[in-house]
């Protein structure tokens, strides 16, 4: 039977193929080529839209679009983008008169002869994509970057084609709506009620964005400015607790932008929803943030960190009305340009908030160890990347862009000075105002000001993957420094050169002398530093703003493993951690110093800021770097020094901070017992309120490592949850955590459909325990088809999740097996995507370097 309909098939296409010449394709997704062509004939869009969206997922949404656009020529076939099959599309109506389209890979193509040069107009009714609506049960939200929108409805998904909507939605009685536009007005009917919105700003396909459902609605006015939050969090303490904090960072982040720009806010309203379960942290549709709810609402036991990523968060999205929404990337291989400046500039917005926190360490604390992770990796990519089609646009996000740009970026104004940014950045969004610009348009602003050539600069900081690895050789004489010089190569022999200020640090006897060093050769002599005395150490990246693997000589490296925790400075003990770090992952130091240096640290450490970064090393070298043994015989010393410093510690922020990492890495019996009981009572940890989150990771914990009342756990922290989102939350995420394999296996086929793995960051979690170091050796079977499926993930995920399934597939593994799965299916797949495979090579680096030590 089945033969039989390919060859009908095939004698049919042979049919039409002999009556007329076939037709050009068109390739799926949004390619370069397209979006120039489109770029240049189509202006002045609107889309009037009207989505009736029914209460139950199973019904599908319905909608209906007319396009109004001006064309400058009908040479050529009009290409709309609607991402979906031939069956969403029910009538198209051109101009008024139903004429003849073709639908071909996702396009409905509308032939040129039939359209007007100047103004049209095409009415589309459709069937509406359900990928980009994110339907729950009480609520919907959309997410269309980078190009999703036309996954809903039919529309040019380009980011220079800036359009302006007027939308109307057809919702459930009980449910609310938010979009771009404001609410204009309500007509409630019997059973439902339609949402009509004030037409928006002009914007992107991407920043297009409404969300439907039982949300809640609190609002706050400051110097005549009103903004709307739409929430679902029910728990009432954490309600209280944040409400008015996340409004004041609203109000306060504005301000700063305001002035900083000399732009005053360029939109209507600002409102934003948080939403359960939000895929990313935030993503800033115009006047409509939406962000994950976890980020916003922060409960008692919230450290500092917690606070101050989500100030960070909500300046960055802030940040965004200003550069990303009012100029846009042309395309999104500069969406990184958006993202620089988002990630910077609230580097700076956060001084005045949080006056405790020493900026420079947060930022060095913050984005050096991060843009390191995949800058290191033979996977790196440029901080521009090449991107040839809109549908691989997600395989552009990641560090380099949130990490490596903003340090960056710190280079360049360091560079140029502070005003000169400033003034820059005024002009380029003065000129480019509600439409696209690319890099080249800003470098050619900022090179007036400067010197330097910026387009050189660019090409090693911008266009380059990768850092240097700089070293020094030195040679004593009577206890004297006779000779020193700092030798600079490419780590990966590419023969490339990072020219960038360095500050080298000579410490001797607890006295600490600067030396301003300039990097631009392969070796280059420093004559300040002959006749110093015999140093106890030698840090290059003294300064901390330094970019690259500054690996410490011998001597250096031995004194500071134990003597690090003894330096006053916080900030040359931070510097000095990270650079241990890098000595660690170079095999010049041994797993087991590694720890005993951070144990001391641990203990001595005075500067808040520096924990987190002591304890995401511990936690690193203790899964990848450590065996079962090992991990064991260190239990007793490591997990006592933890609560000894969670008892002792006066800071509750400290403590939760400490018992984040314990609570994860604990492998012994007394340990496993005491979070048995911890849990079990609901007790506090020496003070430490933990919140109904903190219960349910103490549960899977408690799971993972196969406690004996598994059972009884699972069941009762399920019946301790009340928010429903929550409670769903936590039985899709059990079966991953089961003690028992096959319920696993299960999970883990179960995530081959599309459908279960529409929530991503429950995903995420079940795949964090599902690939726990602790059941590697059973879970291991799930590597290759993890490895197998990125290619479908990349396709149907949102923009970060090809990077977090990585994370937590590939790069929960530390065994030479598993290194060996990474690597043979990337020799039985040479022809695999690019970016795909260097994301696969960036989160397999650890492995890689853990197999090493292995070997070692
Ligand atoms: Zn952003």
């Amino acid at each position: 039977m089945k033969h039989y309909s390919v060859f009908i098939l095939l004698f049919f296409i042979f049919l039409i193929g002999c009556e007329e010449k076939p037709e050009s394709t068109v390739e799926s997704g949004v390619s370069l080529e397209l979006a120039k062509s489109r770029k240049e004939i189509i202006s002045d869009i609107n889309y009037q839209l009207l989505f009736l969206i029914p209460q139950s997922k199973k019904q599908p949404v319905e909608g209906k679009v007319k396009i109004h656009f001006r064309l400058t020529s009908n040479e050529e076939d009009l290409i709309i983008d609607f991402n979906a099959n031939l069956e969403n599309v029910k009538t198209v109506i051109l101009n008024s008169k139903k004429k003849k389209y073709r639908f071909e890979n996702g396009h409905i193509i509308i032939p040129g002869e039939n359209l007007n040069e100047g103004e049209n107009h095409i009415e589309i009714e459709f069937i509406a994509g359900d990928n980009a609506l994110n339907r729950n049960e009480n609520f919907l939200f959309t997410l269309f970057v980078p190009d999703r929108a036309s996954t809903v409805f039919p529309c040019f998904d380009q980011p220079d084609l800036k359009a302006t909507y007027d939308l109307k939605l057809n919702i459930p009685g009980s449910w609310i709506a938010v979009s771009n536009g404001a609410v204009l007005e309500v007509d409630n009917k019997t059973n439902s009620k339609i949402y009509k919105f004030k037409k928006s700003p002009l914007i992107s396909t991407y920043h297009f964005a409404f969300a439907v459902g039982e949300f809640k609605k609190l609002t706050r006015t400051k110097n005549g400015r009103t903004i709307n939050m739409y929430h679902r969090e029910t728990n009432k303490e954490k309600i209280k607790l944040s409400t008015e904090d996340i409004f004041n960072l609203h109000f306060s982040a504005i301000d700063w932008m305001e002035n900083y720009t000399g732009i005053p806010y360029p939109f209507n309203k600002l409102d934003f929803v948080s939403i359960p379960s939000f895929p990313f942290a935030g993503m800033e549709h115009v006047d409509a943030i939406f962000y994950r709810e976890s980020k916003l609402f922060l409960s008692e036991s919230a450290t500092l960190e917690d606070k101050l990523s989500r100030a960070t968060m909500i300046n960055h999205e802030t940040s965004h009305m200003w550069f990303g929404n009012l100029v846009t990337m042309k395309w999104f291989d500069d969406v990184w340009l958006k993202e620089i400046f988002s990630s910077f500039l609230p580097t700076k917005m956060v001084e005045p908030i949080f006056p405790e926190i020493n900026q420079k360490l947060n930022f060095i604390n913050t984005h050096f160890p991060r843009a390191y992770l995949i800058d290191r990796t033979v996977g790196s990519n440029p901080i521009k990347q090449k991107l040839d089609n809109l549908k691989y646009a997600g395989t552009l996000y990641g560090k380099i862009i949130y990490d490596k740009a903003p340090i960056v970026l710190a280079k360049l104004e360091q560079l140029i000075s502070k005003d000169s940014l400033q003034e820059g950045l005024k002009e380029y969004l003065n000129r480019y105002e509600y439409g696209n610009a690319d890099w080249s348009d800003l470098i050619r602003i900022l090179d007036k000001k400067t010197d330097i050539n910026l387009s050189d600069w660019s090409k090693t900081w911008i266009e380059q993957a990768g850092m240097p690895h700089v070293s020094c050789k030195y040679s004593l004489s009577d206890d004297k420094i006779s000779s020193f010089s700092i030798l600079q190569d490419d780590i990966y022999k590419k023969n490339r050169l990072w020219e960038q200020n360095i500050e080298v640090i000579h410490s001797k006897d607890g006295k600490v002398t600067r030396y301003p060093v300039f990097l631009d050769a392969n070796e280059q002599i420093v004559k300040e530093l002959e006749q110093a005395d015999k140093p106890d150490y030698i840090l290059l990246n003294g300064g901390g703003f330094g970019y690259g693997y500054f690996e410490l000589d011998s001597f250096s490296r031995n004194f500071l493993l134990n003597n690090v925790c003894e330096i006053n400075d916080a900030e040359i003990r931070a510097i000095t951690y990270i650079t241990l770090y890098e000595d660690l992952l170079n095999y010049k130091i041994n797993p087991l110093d590694f720890i005993t240096s951070i144990s001391c640290s641990l203990e001595k450490e005075s500067e808040k800021q520096n924990i987190p970064l002591l304890l995401n090393n511990l936690r690193k070298t203790w899964w990848y770097f450590l065996d079962t043994k090992a991990r064991s015989d260190l239990s007793f010393n490591i997990e006592n020094l933890l609560f000894t410093l969670i008892e002792r510690k006066n800071d509750n922020e400290i403590k939760a901070l400490i018992y984040k990492t314990l609570s994860s890495i604990f492998v012994s019996k007394a340990s496993t017992e005491k979070f048995y009981d911890i849990w079990k009572n609901q007790k506090q940890l020496y003070g430490l309120k933990l919140s109904e989150t903190d219960y349910t990771n103490l549960a899977y914990e408690l799971i993972v490592r196969d406690h004996k009342d598994h059972q009884f756990i699972e069941l009762e922290q399920l019946a301790r949850i009340k928010s429903v989102d929550k409670k769903k939350r936590m039985e899709f995420v059990l079966p991953a955590v089961s003690v028992d394999e096959r319920t696993r296996d299960q999970f883990f086929d179960s995530l081959k459909y599309y459908e279960n793995r529409q929530n991503e960051t429950w995903v995420r979690t079940a795949l964090y325990y599902l690939n726990h170091p602790l059941r590697a050796k059973q879970s291991i079977k799930y590597l290759k088809p993890s490895l197998e499926m990125l290619g479908e993930i990349q396709r149907t995920g949102d923009i970060f999740f090809p990077k977090n399934w990585l994370v937590y597939t590939v790069g929960r593994y530390n065994s030479t097996e598993a290194a060996g799965i990474v690597t043979e299916f990337l020799e039985e797949n040479p022809d695999y995507n690019e970016n795909l495979k260097a994301k696969i090579l960036q989160f397999s680096d650890l492995l890689f370097r853990a197999e090493e030590f292995e070997g070692n």
